[in-house]
């Protein structure tokens, strides 16, 4: 099996051989399939099994064939970032720099180069990051917005010219994560503003009672999927 009868489009098939993909992790080839049908999905799996590729790669598919000159987000793709509260200075730079690492900019990042050879804009929306140039970055209408639920939210609330109201698809991306750094409340706040007809997606490396209860709040008949 290959990345090409996954039925992804040329500019995606070579941004994975790029970066030296040779062929889909299991899954990738469970997701992309099934996540290409629009269905929404539930996906058990850690970071390194390839699940940010997973769900990455169906949405870019998605939005090659977007209408050219209408600029909205289209996607929102939660990450989790730990809140850097009462943390010595120094110790604060080294999480700051870890957990960008392994939440939001590594998402960021990957879905940058899976994207290069394709018009698609992504931008990283997180705490810690200066307020007014991602707000510019959001006013540009970026077509992917990866984000803490903290920080969009703030920003959703005070602007009028950023919405989610033409919202294809949301991911919740680490859930289990999401949910043990309290963003609940914020994450119900999101589910509420995007439109109920979406193609919704989560992950967690754990499936505990409370990330059930997200994934029965927030997707349709969901197909669950373990790496
Ligand atoms: P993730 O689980 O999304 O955090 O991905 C873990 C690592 O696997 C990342 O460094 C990816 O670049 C890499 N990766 C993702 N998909 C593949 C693939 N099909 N073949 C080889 N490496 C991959």
């Amino acid at each position: 099996n290959s990345f090409l009868e996954l039925n992804l489009s040329r500019p995606l098939v070579r941004a994975c051989e790029a970066l030296g993909y040779q062929k889909p992790t299991p899954i990738q080839a469970a997701c992309i399939p099934l996540a290409l049908t629009g269905r929404d999905i539930c996906g058990s799996a850690i970071t390194g099994s390839g699940k940010t590729a997973a769900f990455s790669l169906p949405v870019l598919e998605r939005l090659l064939f977007r209408p050219k000159r209408i600029h909205a987000i289209r996607v929102l793709i939660l990450t989790p970032t730990r809140e850097l509260a009462a943390q010595p200075f120094c110790l604060k730079a080294l999480i700051l720099h870890h957990e960008y690492l392994n939440g939001g900019l590594r998402v960021h990042s990957m879905i940058e180069k899976l994207a290069q050879f394709t018009d698609i804009r992504c931008c990283l929306v997180v705490g810690g990051l200066s307020t007014k140039v991602q707000e510019a970055a959001l006013r540009s209408m970026p077509d992917i917005v990866v984000a803490t639920p903290g920080r969009i939210i703030d920003h959703l609330r005070n602007s009028l010219s950023v919405g989610l109201e033409d919202l294809a698809v949301l991911i919740l991306d680490e859930a289990d994560r999401l949910l043990e750094l309290g963003f609940s409340a914020e994450m119900h706040e999101l589910i509420r503003m995007c439109p109920k007809r979406r193609q919704t997606m989560l992950f967690s490396a754990t499936m505990t009672e409370e990330v059930d209860q997200l994934v029965n709040l927030s997707l349709n008949k969901p197909v669950r999927l373990e790496a």
